[in-house]
């Protein structure tokens, strides 16, 4: 390993992505259910050589760019022009100690890891490495009428994500005319003499431009994912000296739930919902109640258990939906806070995270304040 590398992606998503249609840019467009941004983070985030992710957007973007991709994510504003937004990025990768950055175009949404790993291996030997296909098309010049053909020998197409030694880009930048765009950083590097590797591109690195490059990138995700829901319930009876824990927010009120943990039949239920969705059995699995390790244990920690398993196996959750039944306390004036926690919890967005409480007019256990129900939906999606 390269112990005194760090290498810092960006992600170039400030265009206006016109040529798609439609009002949204179309870097925060979906493509097989997730943001086209997002693709691409997830795939720089998950590479085990690629130590950042930075991603540029358009001033005043940047709530969207979290909303597309997730709370975690670190945002730059771009500039008046692609140069101009790359050399933000690179000054956010300057400002957190890069050796190597990686420059890629959130028009394209699928980068395969073993591409990263190709160009920042090129890296030992160039100032700069690109992924590029040889030209398969023949090619010709003309305008309303055919020219001479172009031999296709020697052609390549040029993609990325674009690998350079932080120092080399920077000089090329800081060398280049000011008012002059450049349509590629890689000829910049070229320009004040680096040398710039070409590696193995692949189709699927294709920039997704035109409306039917969605329906394209639409099948190819969707090939790759599926969505999985999963239910689970829970109950535990309210008695007095006990503390009511509810949706991993202490509430006051005049009985609380027994049970070995702390009880809290709202976040059991939902962490059932989400072991459901991996098939990975129930809270009792893995907590079991005779266990005194979980003797008044904070529930917290079973929810990102859960969590967990579902992220270690590729998994991503997309939704949890949560219904409280009790007669008493309302639910309402803690409604905020316990979806703010549970969000918390699970790495999600609060838009992510469903909370609704009901009576059940005073019929059944419920009704009559024996105990408190909650059940709960998961959505996540799992590679195929
Ligand atoms: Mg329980």
């Amino acid at each position: 390993m390269d112990m005194a590398e760090r290498t810092i992606a960006i992600i170039v998503a400030a265009g206006g992505g016109s040529r798609a249609g439609g009002d949204v840019p179309k870097q925060f467009r979906r493509v097989g259910g997730r943001t086209m941004v997002a693709h691409a983070y997830r795939a720089f985030a998950d590479h085990p050589l690629v130590d950042e992710v930075v991603l540029v957007v358009a001033p005043g973007m940047a709530d969207a760019a979290r909303l597309a991709v997730g709370p975690e994510v670190t945002t730059v504003a771009g500039g008046a022009t692609r140069r101009e937004s790359v050399a933000h990025g690179l000054g956010a990768a300057t400002a957190r100690q890069a050796t190597r950055v990686l420059i890629h175009d959130a028009a394209r949404p699928f980068v395969p890891g073993r591409v990263i790993g190709a160009v920042i291996d090129a890296l030992r030997e160039h100032q700069g490495a690109l992924p590029a296909l040889p030209v398969a098309d023949t090619l010709a010049r003309g305008d309303d009428v055919l020219g001479d053909m172009v031999p296709r020998a020697g052609l390549w197409r040029v993609q990325t994500p674009q690998a350079f030694r932080l120092d080399a880009i920077l000089g090329a930048h800081a060398a280049w005319p000011v008012d002059e765009e450049a349509t590629d950083d890689a000829q910049m590097v070229r320009w004040v003499g680096g040398s710039v590797a070409l590696v193995q591109g692949d189709p699927v690195l294709d920039k997704v431009t035109y409306p039917s490059d969605f329906a394209l990138a639409d099948a190819r995700a969707d090939a790759a994912w599926r969505t999985r829901t999963a239910t689970g319930f829970d109950v535990h009876r309210l008695e007095d000296g006990e503390e009511l824990w509810l949706g991993g927010v202490l509430i006051p009120h005049t009985q609380g739930l027994s049970g070995h943990s702390d009880a809290d039949v709202a976040l059991h239920a939902l962490t059932d919902a989400l072991l459901g969705t991996v098939a990975a059995g129930d809270i009792g699995t893995h907590f079991p109640p005779s266990d005194p390790r979980w003797r008044g244990a904070e529930s917290g920690q079973f929810l990102r258990h859960a969590a967990g398993l579902v992220r270690t196996r590729g998994g991503e959750i997309e939704f949890v939906d949560l219904t409280i039944i009790c007669e008493a306390p309302k639910i309402g004036p803690h409604r905020a806070a316990m979806t703010a926690r549970i969000a918390e919890l699970l790495g999600l967005l609060p838009e992510q995270v469903s909370v609704k409480a009901t009576t059940t007019e005073r019929l059944g256990f419920a009704g009559r304040g024996e105990g408190i129900a909650a059940q709960a939906a998961a959505t996540v999606r799992v590679p195929a």
